[in-house]
C-alpha cells in the first residue's frame, strides 16, 4: 500500500481504467486518489463510481499529487503542462501516458527539471490486463521506478524499454487489441456462416483466443511448438494453418504492424 497521492489529469478510457485498476488492487485509499477533467459530468461520474476527489483545478491535482498522470489527449498537452508546470512538487514523478509526446518534448514543455516516466498502456487496462511499456528521465530513481511500474501491474503487465523501442510497443501492444478484435470478429463471423448463434460464436471466438494468449504466457513455450501441439498430421487444424498461409497471414501481420509503429514514430 502507497503512502503517497496519486493525481490524474484525465478521466477518460484510459484515466478511468487506471484509476479503477489502482483502487480494485488496494494499492492506494479512495482518499489518495485526485482526478480533473474538462467536464463536470466526466466529474462526476468518476465521482460516483470511484468515490474519490475530484476537481476542474488541474493546478490543484498538480499541488497535491505524488505521483501525477496526465491522461489527457496529446494534442491537449500544450494548454493543460504551462497550466500546471508552475504547480508540480519537484519530488512529483510525472507519468505521461500520451501517443507521440517524447521525453525531451514533454521535459521541454515543463521547461524545468522533472521527474518523468512516458508510458503506453493499452485499452485493457480497463478489465485489469493491459500491456504496459515505460521509460524514464533521467531524474527517476530505481525505487521511483519501482513505484511506477507497481500501479501499471495493479491493472496488467509493465516492463521498462528504452525510449528508442516505444514505437515499436505501439504497434505490438498499444494498438494491437484491435487486431485481435478483427481476428476475432472474422472467426465468429465463420462460426456464425457454420450455424452458430453470433453471441456464442464470439465468446467461442474470444474465450480460444484468451486461453491460447494465456499457453503461450503460462508455458512459455515457442508459439510454434505449441501451433504443432495442435496440428495432427493429416487432421483439420493444418487445413485451416495452411490456408491462413495461402492468405499471408504473418505478412498482413507484420506489414499492419509496423504501418501502425512508423505513424507513431512520424507522429512523434
Ligand atoms: P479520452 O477518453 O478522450 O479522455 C481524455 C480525458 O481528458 C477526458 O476525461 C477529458 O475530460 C480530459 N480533458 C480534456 N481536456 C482537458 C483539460 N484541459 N484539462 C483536464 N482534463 C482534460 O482519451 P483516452 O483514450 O483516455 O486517452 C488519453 C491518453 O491516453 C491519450 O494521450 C492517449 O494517447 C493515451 N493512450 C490511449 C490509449 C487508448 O487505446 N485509448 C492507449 C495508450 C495511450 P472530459 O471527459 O470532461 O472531456
Amino acid at each position: 500500500m502507497f503512502d503517497k497521492i496519486i493525481g490524474f489529469i484525465g478521466a477518460g478510457n484510459m484515466g478511468s481504467a487506471m484509476i479503477g485498476g489502482i483502487l480494485n488492487a488496494s494499492l492506494v485509499t479512495t482518499g489518495q486518489v485526485i482526478a480533473s477533467a474538462h467536464s463536470k459530468e466526466t466529474l462526476d461520474a468518476i465521482h460516483s463510481r470511484f468515490s474519490i476527489e475530484t476537481t476542474l483545478s488541474n493546478e490543484t491535482v498538480a499541488e497535491r499529487s505524488d505521483i501525477l498522470f496526465l491522461a489527457v489527449k496529446p494534442n491537449k498537452f500544450d494548454e493543460v503542462i504551462p497550466q500546471i508546470a508552475p504547480h508540480v512538487k519537484s519530488s512529483c514523478i510525472i507519468v505521461s501516458i500520451a501517443a507521440g509526446k517524447t521525453i525531451a518534448a514533454i521535459e521541454e514543455a515543463f521547461g524545468k527539471e522533472i521527474k518523468l516516466v512516458r508510458a503506453m498502456p493499452n485499452t485493457p487496462a480497463l478489465v485489469g490486463e493491459a500491456m504496459s511499456a515505460l521509460c524514464v528521465n533521467a531524474h527517476v530513481t530505481e525505487a521511483e521506478l519501482s513505484e511506477v511500474q507497481a500501479i501499471f501491474n495493479s491493472f496488467g503487465k509493465a516492463e521498462v524499454v528504452p525510449e528508442s523501442l516505444i514505437d515499436a510497443v505501439v504497434g505490438v501492444s498499444g494498438s494491437s487489441p484491435a487486431y485481435v478484435y478483427l481476428f476475432i470478429e472474422a472467426m465468429a463471423d465463420a462460426a456464425v456462416a457454420d450455424g452458430m448463434p453470433r453471441a456464442q460464436a464470439y465468446k467461442f471466438a474470444a474465450q480460444s483466443v484468451y486461453g491460447a494468449a494465456k499457453m503461450v504466457l503460462e508455458t512459455g513455450r515457442h508459439p510454434g511448438e505449441l501451433k504443432d501441439a495442435v496440428c495432427s498430421p493429416g487432421g483439420t487444424t493444418i487445413e485451416a494453418v495452411a490456408a491462413l498461409e495461402r492468405g499471408g497471414l504473418r505478412d498482413t501481420v507484420i506489414t499492419a504492424q509496423r504501418a501502425c509503429s512508423k505513424k507513431s514514430h512520424d507522429m512523434s
